[in-house]
C-alpha cells in the first residue's frame, strides 16, 4: 500500500470512530481485518501489533494515532484530502 493510500486509510480510521485510547499510551484501532494494538513508547516511537507493521514498519492503525495525537497534523491531512475529493467531483 501506498503512503498515500495508508493516510487515506488512517484518516478514515479516525472518521469512523475505530480508535479507543484505553491507556496514556495504550489504543485499540478497529481494522477491517481485526483489532489492533497500537503502543507509544517512553521515547515517542509508536508500534503495531498488526501483520503489516512487522513487515513495513508502518499501517494505517499506527499512522491513525500519529495523527490523533498531533491535531496539526490531523486538520493538514484532512485538508488535503478535502482538496483531492472537491478535484475529483469536478
Ligand atoms: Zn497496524
Amino acid at each position: 500500500m501506498s503512503l498515500d493510500r495508508m493516510i487515506k486509510k488512517a484518516y478514515e480510521l479516525i472518521c469512523d470512530r475505530r480508535i479507543e485510547q484505553i491507556s496514556d499510551d495504550t489504543y485499540n484501532v478497529i481494522g477491517m481485518h481485526g483489532t489492533y494494538t497500537v503502543v507509544k513508547g517512553s521515547d515517542g516511537s509508536i508500534t503495531c501489533s498488526c501483520p503489516g507493521f512487522l513487515t513495513k514498519k508502518r499501517c494505517s492503525h499506527s499512522l491513525a494515532v500519529m495523527m490523533l495525537m498531533q491535531p496539526r497534523l490531523l486538520a493538514g491531512v484532512k485538508r488535503e484530502i478535502e482538496r483531492e475529493e472537491r478535484k475529483a467531483k469536478r
